[in-house]
């Protein structure tokens, strides 16, 4: 029998702190909203009409207080296996500015 020693590099799929460099992460649910995807050209599609789902995630301690109470979009890539996780209201919303 054969035994392997797989070395995981966690770090947060929001942020990008690691384990690491001192940032301690743990695998929680949060609050997913399937966004969007950047084409092949890099331009980005917005997916209208999906629903927000419960999702596994790496998060490190302020990412996951911060998931407690807020919204995670997940963007990805076509072709790729890119995923993009950003806080929902970092992010500007030109269309709601009035
Ligand atoms: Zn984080």
């Amino acid at each position: 029998m054969r035994t392997e020693t797989v070395i995981k590099h966690v770090s947060c799929d929001v942020c990008k702190n690691s384990e690491e460099k001192g940032f301690p992460i743990k695998r929680m649910s949060a609050a997913v909203l399937d966004f969007g995807h950047y084409d092949e050209y890099g331009n980005f599609h917005e997916d209208i009409g999906k629903n927000v789902t419960s999702q596994q995630l790496d998060l490190c301690k302020k990412c996951a207080s911060l998931a407690r109470d807020r919204v995670i979009k997940r963007k990805t890539q076509m072709f790729t296996q890119n995923i993009y996780y950003v806080f929902q209201d970092l992010i500007a919303r030109d269309e709601e500015a009035e």
